[in-house]
């Protein structure tokens, strides 16, 4: 288990929806995402309409069903929320549609993980606001049409290149949520240690944020063990130092990285000396799946420039020689 997977993990639940922001001006960062917001939500609201259908993406723990959430809190309507590998037949999205009033929002999690017989029932509802259904099988199979309310979908995904074309043009809003800045994450930390009832001063949350790779749900899980931490070492206080130990202990180092990053980017530079080398060897070489390491640990190292996807492979970048502390290889 990786303290810094940004994927959701089950326990954190009842904090995370404690922390989790409410209104478009709690939601840091992201400023062209949301100045576009605020005048689509405005403009639904005074017309009185649906907001047009929302498609969110970006890495995990960005803050996608952060937003989807407080799209439907600030256009006062209610969110029904649900994802793709869960709505396994076409019977599963059909009961969510009926069950939505006018101008609620629909959330589907990794749409672009739908299968394509639930995808079909998505595009007349999308788009005319019609259900089309077979019901029943063989000689007794019929299709219902019904007439659905306007409403929201709210589609997010990591992987925009796995949605398909039909699907992605059926969204009238496209957005797209870029990694946080420091700053911005340390005012996330800092926001989400009042919530704890944490003491911590400006330079703790800053050392949080700058080991949190960008993204505020690594952030607010790496405040959690700080705040253990410092409970338990440091009488409650969060200083830099504090935050520092506390995620030294846990192995998360000064650019947020964990054995994983350090062991992939090590066999990038050692073994297949700084590449370029495909994704299927290094797969094979540190034992971590394809997917793992593409949606997982390598978005961030090329965020952050320590390596380059190229069409013949991966390669090691100056940055990544300087993290080991090794001569930069010419190019
Ligand atoms: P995703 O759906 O993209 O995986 P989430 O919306 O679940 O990510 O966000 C993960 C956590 O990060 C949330 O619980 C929330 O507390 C925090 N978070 C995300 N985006 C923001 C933001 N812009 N401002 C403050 N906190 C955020």
């Amino acid at each position: 288990d990786r303290l810094i997977e940004p994927e959701k993990k089950g326990n954190e639940d009842v904090i995370d929806r404690a922390i989790r922001p409410k209104l478009l001006s709690d939601y840091r960062g992201q400023p062209h995402v949301k100045e576009q917001m605020e005048i689509f939500i405005e403009a639904a609201r005074s017309r009185e309409e649906a907001l047009d259908h929302l498609l969110i993406f970006g890495p995990p723990g960005l803050g996608k069903t952060t937003l989807a959430n407080i799209v439907a809190n600030e256009l006062n309507v209610n969110i029904k929320t649900t994802s793709g590998p869960v709505l396994e037949k076409a019977g599963d999205l059909a009961a969510m549609l009926t069950n939505l009033e006018e101008n609620d929002v629909l959330f589907i999690d990794e749409i672009h993980r739908l299968s394509p017989h639930v995808e079909e029932i998505l595009y007349p509802a999308m788009e005319d606001y019609q259900l089309d259904i077979m019901i029943g099988e063989g000689p007794a199979a019929r299709s219902i049409k019904l007439d659905l309310p306007p409403f929201t979908l709210v589609g997010a995904t990591t992987r925009a290149g796995s949605l398909t074309s039909p699907l992605r043009d059926r969204f009238g809003i496209v957005q797209r949520l870029e990694f946080y800045s420091v700053e911005d994450l340390s005012h996330i930390v800092s926001r989400s240690a009042d919530f704890l009832s944490l003491e911590m001063e400006d330079e703790g949350a800053v050392e949080v944020a700058r080991r949190a790779r960008g993204t505020p749900r690594i952030a607010n899980r790496l405040l959690r063990r700080v705040r253990d931490y410092a409970e338990v070492k440091a009488d409650g206080v969060v200083t830099a130092e504090v935050a520092g130990s506390a995620l030294d202990m846990v192995d998360v180092d000064k650019s947020g990285f964990d054995y994983m990053d350090r062991k992939y980017l090590l066999c990038l530079i050692e073994k297949f000396m700084g590449g370029p080398v495909g994704l299927d060897n290094i797969a094979a070489a540190i034992g971590e799946e394809r997917e793992t390491i593409e949606d997982v640990i390598e978005p961030y190292l090329i965020q952050q420039g320590f390596i380059q996807r190229t069409p013949r492979g991966r390669i090691a970048q100056e940055f990544a020689y300087k993290h080991f502390g090794f001569p930069i290889k010419d190019a």
